[in-house]
């Protein structure tokens, strides 16, 4: 299966056949003088007629067709006029009128007369040529072309010109399109490019360990694990992870996609399946990795009704089968990645199989420093760059986003023409990747501008003086995406949120509307996405979280894939409708009753926000006083940095 290494066969171009087939019927078209066209006028006449016309020198061309026993007389275009007898129609350059002949002799004789007349000087063209080979193409060259479409759609779908390699005709669509990757490509990726996910990389470590050395383990008489599946959401590293794996270990590695294994032919999955283990096995010791592969995995429908898709199952047993098939000191390792690890069949989870799950996880404070560190290296910054700072600005993003990040910040750069990256750069970045892109253009009245700054100075001023809510680094009230303002937080690396965080959140969400009731006398729209976050963060922890009042300690979460039923009565539905309203309606009395009671700053706050648009912590501070917590994003740099300084 080692593609690259085939000199490339000329590929055939589906160009090509489009080209073909114009000219086909192209030719069929005009071969019928036109008249297929359907652009000419025409008008049976009598024989007698017929004969008139061409006496009258009205003929510019004369077609017969001898089998049928009929002609067609083209008009000179000056004469139109004469025969079809209308004023205001334009007959164009092809009216023609159709007659029958009993003799071809008599005509043939009719016509030499008439041409030695001066009558007549056009050609006489026979048509009955026209019947052996074009009735014989008329007939089946739709039928060839519907064939030839079919191949070509069928070599498409067996991947012929994806996927990198030779083409694939339809007898190969059961062959395995694993990637054989190359140890000596120049875009080797190696563990030094996968920054933070400690934990994760010692494990994959680990694994090209047993590969090169499985004597050290089995010598003690432990067995090799056959597989790890790399579980975590989606931009984390785990293709990252497996390709450093391939980077790193000295032995061939198989990488294919889940879906790859999908075809629309029921029994091709399993047998590239079979076809991969086979290749594997023969190469072994090797790495077989399956990104994605919830593709495949997804648990079997357990109700017959709901079974739709049995190519996938057969293909996921196999999968099974195969990985069963093979002894544990057969030298395969099976990787596999997936962002979906809830979906996937359990009989794929058990031990024996995947033994082995690693979860990578978003990023914390300290490893998107390092991942920032591993993807500044090809930046030009300058030096108003601080990691530290970009880390603590970036909470939730995971490593594509930083990625993301860096990148946007450098093209920012570049289109304000600077030679280097800086700060200004990278909050842009960040700012542009959250909210999308800023609306300059938005015109907006006075009134609606301190509507909107009364609104984001409430959220900014009550997550301020609530300690769980997550400290604020800047407010706007530019319009950027679909928002019309908006304040941006830190949310805390918490692994746990306890109840009191969540309602101090609540409670800094629902300081829009509160503020807008209270200072403006009329509450608006602006404030739906803040409703629809709270109703659904209530319906969490009381259906979900066990945390209502009446219903302490219950979860009602309901993992099925086709939820139509709801796991509880009536009356309980009834319960938690009343405590979400109850909730909220106690944490919107609370972010009033704070807004009351510091109804001058908060004012203080609307004010500036209309005059400079955008403010920072450090003048909400200026307003309120400093905060008397520190936040656990503080304590884990503060921790890394004291480690460093010991080591
Ligand atoms: P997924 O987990 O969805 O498979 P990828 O491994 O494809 O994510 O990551 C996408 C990109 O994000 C990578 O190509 C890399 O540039 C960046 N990235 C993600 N995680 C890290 C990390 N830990 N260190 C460095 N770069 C990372
Ligand atoms: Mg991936
Ligand atoms: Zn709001």
């Amino acid at each position: 299966m080692d593609n690259k290494k085939k000199p490339t066969k000329p590929r055939f171009s589906l160009t090509w056949l489009y080209v073909c087939i114009a000219i086909i019927l192209g030719y069929l078209m005009f071969s019928r003088d036109g008249s297929a066209l359907g652009n000419g006028t025409s008008k049976e006449v009598s024989y007698t007629e017929f004969k008139q016309y061409v006496s009258q020198g009205y003929a510019s061309k004369i077609v017969v067709n001898k089998k049928e026993g009929s002609l067609e007389m083209f008009i000179q275009p000056e004469h139109v006029r004469d025969i079809f007898k209308t004023t205001n129609v334009q007959q164009g350059q092809q009216a023609f009128v159709k007659t029958e002949f009993l003799s071809a002799e008599k005509l043939q004789e009719f016509l030499d007369e008439q041409e030695a007349l001066g009558h007549f000087s056009g050609n006489v063209n026979n048509r009955n040529g026209d019947s052996g080979i074009w009735n014989f193409v008329w007939s089946f060259g739709p039928l060839i072309i519907i064939i030839l479409f079919w191949v070509l759609i069928m070599q498409r779908m067996s991947g012929g010109s994806s996927s990198g390699g030779g083409p694939m005709g339809i007898f190969n669509v059961g062959r395995s399109r694993a990637q054989l990757v190359d140890k000596d490509e120049a875009t080797k990726v190696t563990f030094k490019d996968v920054a933070g996910q400690a934990g994760a990389k010692q494990e994959v470590q680990e694994i090209v360990e047993f590969l090169k050395n499985p004597a050290k383990y089995t010598e003690l008489g432990g067995k090799i694990p056959k597989g790890a599946l790399l579980v975590g959401p989606p931009g984390t590293g785990k293709t990252l992870l497996a390709k450093a794996v391939a980077g790193e270990a000295d032995v061939p590695f198989f990488s294919m996609s889940g879906s790859d294994f999908v075809e629309m032919f029921v029994g091709v999955g399993a047998s590239r399946v079979r076809d991969l283990f086979r290749q594997a096995k023969e190469k072994a010791p090797c790495i077989i990795f399956i990104d994605e592969i919830d593709a495949v995995g997804r648990a079997r429908a357990n109700r017959a009704a709901m079974s739709s898709n049995d190519e996938r199952e057969s293909t996921l047993n196999q999968l099974l089968t195969e990985m069963d098939g093979f002894g544990t000191n057969s030298g395969v390792i099976i990787l596999a990645a997936t962002n979906r690890a809830d979906i996937l069949d359990k009989a794929l989870l058990r031990a024996g199989r995947f033994d082995r799950q690693i979860h990578v996880d978003l990023p914390d404070v300290n490893e998107r420093k390092e991942i920032f560190q591993v993807h500044l290296r090809p930046l030009k910054k300058d030096d108003t760059l601080d990691i530290d700072f970009l880390a603590r600005q970036t909470p939730g993003f995971s490593g594509a986003d930083i990625a993301n990040v860096c990148n946007e910040a450098a093209l920012i750069a570049a289109r304000n023409s600077k030679n280097a990256v800086g700060k200004d750069d990278f909050l842009a970045a960040v700012d542009r990747i959250i909210g999308g892109l800023e609306k300059k253009t938005k015109v907006m009245t006075d009134e609606e501008k301190r509507t909107i700054a009364l609104h984001e100075a409430g959220h900014a001023s009550i997550s301020w003086l609530l300690q769980y809510a997550n400290p604020l680094v800047k407010v706007t009230i530019v319009p950027r995406g679909r928002a019309l303002g908006a304040a941006w937080y830190l949310p805390e690396e918490r692994q746990i949120t306890t109840r009191e965080q969540m309602l101090d959140e609540m409670c800094a969400t629902l300081g829009g509307r509160a503020a807008e009731e209270l200072f403006t006398g009329h509450i608006s729209s602006g404030a739906m996405n803040d409703l629809e976050r709270v109703t659904k963060q209530a319906y969490g922890m009381i259906a979900y979280m066990g945390m209502g009042e009446q219903l302490p300690n219950l979860c009602y979460y309901n993992n099925d894939e086709y939820g139509f039923q709801k796991p509880y009565s009536e009356a309980t539905a009834e319960t938690i409708d009343g405590e979400v309203k109850a909730m909220i309606a106690q944490q919107y009395e609370r972010a009033k009753d704070i807004l009351k009671q510091n109804a001058d700053k908060h004012a203080q706050l609307a004010q500036l926000l209309v005059e400079r648009e955008v403010i920072f912590a450090d003048d909400v501070e200026r307003i309120f006083g400093p905060r008397p917590w520190t936040s656990r994003t503080e304590e884990l740099l503060e921790s890394k940095r004291e480690e460093e300084e010991n080591a």
